[in-house]
């Protein structure tokens, strides 16, 4: 097919997936960032490393050459390094990796590296001792300020990210990141992609963390009193139910209903209570009740 019918075709498929909240995943290896010391250091004073391929950020490339990083325990060979060069030097591994090296790696954003620890890094003959700046990436979303207005997301927001198939999980504690500079994907590293069953192109989806969004309707939920029920020296807040009159009960429904300081909710028999919103029943110790007279 025509290369600019393919990427139409590609640019209107990712538009209309970020609607529904959906962003492409993509895995990072092991890599190593340099600065321009580190590379007059490691290749030669005013080297220039040679672009082997361009990443999915604008602007940001694998590079051919590569080197060796050195743990007080264990090595890795063959590292590649990403261009363009940066302020600081930058090694980024996973936690298994990690433990390889022999090292205590925090996970931070990157260009975040104040006290984390340093590692050694070898091209041929040329040791460079690095005092800080090993990591393991924490997982983020690289997004256009576009789509962070499609994904109604802010800069620097927690969201979560559902990923599907064999290996279904939930990502929590994702870090949005927003810039003119970016095209929207999803990255995180190897010990995360195996963990989910990462192939490549997968897509993922956002899902909102703050309760205060406008996911439900309040004309569904109701107040209903259950004055006995009510034990002596019980907290006000058990006075009350709420009936919550959906199909799919979410998580946000559930905050909602709790943040009114009721604890009992009464559903429709047939209901289905999300995964998430599981977990918040568990964590927020809600009683549930399924009504038989409430059918939808
Ligand atoms: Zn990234």
């Amino acid at each position: 097919m025509n290369q600019d019918i393919t990427e139409t075709i590609r640019q209107v498929v990712k538009k209309a997936m970020v609607e529904e909240s959906f962003v492409e995943l993509e895995a990072s290896g092991r890599h190593v960032h340099l600065s321009r010391e580190a590379i007059d250091y490691l290749f030669g004073v005013g080297y220039q490393l040679t672009i082997a391929k361009e990443l999915s950020q604008p602007g940001q490339f694998a590079c051919k050459e590569r080197i060796t990083i050195k743990g007080p325990k264990g090595k890795f060979e063959n590292v590649v390094i990403l261009g363009p060069e940066r302020k600081a030097s930058q090694v980024e591994v996973s936690l298994t990796d990690a433990v390889v090296l022999g090292e205590k790696v925090p996970v931070r954003e990157s260009g975040h590296i104040e006290g984390t620890p340093g590692i050694t890094l070898i091209h041929k003959d040329r040791e460079l001792k690095l005092d800080e700046g090993l990591i393991a990436a924490k997982r983020h979303i690289h997004v256009s300020p576009e789509d962070a207005e499609k994904l109604q997301v802010k800069n620097h927001e927690m969201v979560q990210v559902k990923v599907f198939g064999e290996r279904s999980l939930i990502f929590d504690e994702v870090v949005i990141r927003i810039s003119p500079n970016y095209r929207t994907f999803m990255h995180i590293d190897f010990d995360e992609a195996n963990a989910c069953g990462f192939k490549k192109g997968m897509v993922v989806k956002v899902i909102k963390k703050d309760c205060n969004q406008p996911s439900v309707d309040y004309n569904q939920i109701k107040q209903v009193s259950q004055p006995n029920q009510q034990v002596e020296n019980e907290p006000e807040q058990n006075k009350t139910a709420a009936e919550l009159n959906k199909k799919i009960i979410t998580e946000s429904d559930l905050q909602k209903i709790f943040l009114q300081k009721t604890y009992h909710v009464l559903i429709p028999e047939n209901s289905i209570i999300t995964p998430l919103a599981e977990d918040y029943i568990r964590k927020h110790k809600l009683e549930i009740q399924r009504h038989k007279e409430i059918k939808l």
